[in-house]
């Protein structure tokens, strides 16, 4: 009821947010990252969803599903020979990534591999990144939200409030 009512108020009062995702989805992909990090290595997962007027995440594709070693030095690296099968799989689904999440052992700013190598080089896309291996703060206001500028810059939108990424119902 609580995230109802913010949902309210932000449609009301607030800036539409660029990113969303349902509630359930999220915890189920977060609890799963959490599962995955085996709380002393870095995991991480490709965000599918659909473009719209904003961008809504439907679907986590791990890293260590796409790459069986992605994780294996305790940062994320992928190999993208792998990437083909993730190809394959928007193709027939029809989702695209929107955006990607990767859970740090520390804070959730960018470390300089993450600013050097976006997952996705695209203007616009839109990098989380969850603190504590995942177990603390997992909402927005508490993790990384950035976003890429292109050109290897990114912009931090991590304290905007409101934020860019919402959790939760958004109507239309
Ligand atoms: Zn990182």
């Amino acid at each position: 009821m609580a995230s109802l009512i913010s949902t309210l108020a932000r449609i009301v009062f607030g800036q539409p947010p660029e990113l969303t995702c349902r509630r359930e989805v999220w915890r189920a992909g977060i609890d799963e990252l959490r599962h995955r990090t085996h709380g002393q290595r870095e995991a991480g997962a490709f965000l599918l969803g659909r473009r719209g007027k904003r961008r809504e995440i439907e679907e986590f594709v791990f890293y260590d599903d796409v790459d069986p070693n992605a994780l294996s030095t305790g940062i994320v690296e992928i190999d993208g020979r792998r990437l083909g099968a993730l190809w394959a799989h928007c193709r027939a689904t029809g989702l695209c990534v929107v955006a990607d999440v990767h859970v740090h052992p520390g804070g959730h700013g960018q470390s300089h591999s993450d600013q050097a190598n976006p997952i996705i080089a695209e203007v616009g896309h839109i990098a989380v990144i969850l603190p504590d291996f995942a177990t603390g703060a997992t909402s927005p206001g508490g993790i990384g939200v950035h976003q890429y500028l292109g050109n290897k810059r990114w912009r931090d939108r991590s304290r905007e409030r409101p934020n860019p990424f919402h959790i939760g119902w958004w109507p239309g």
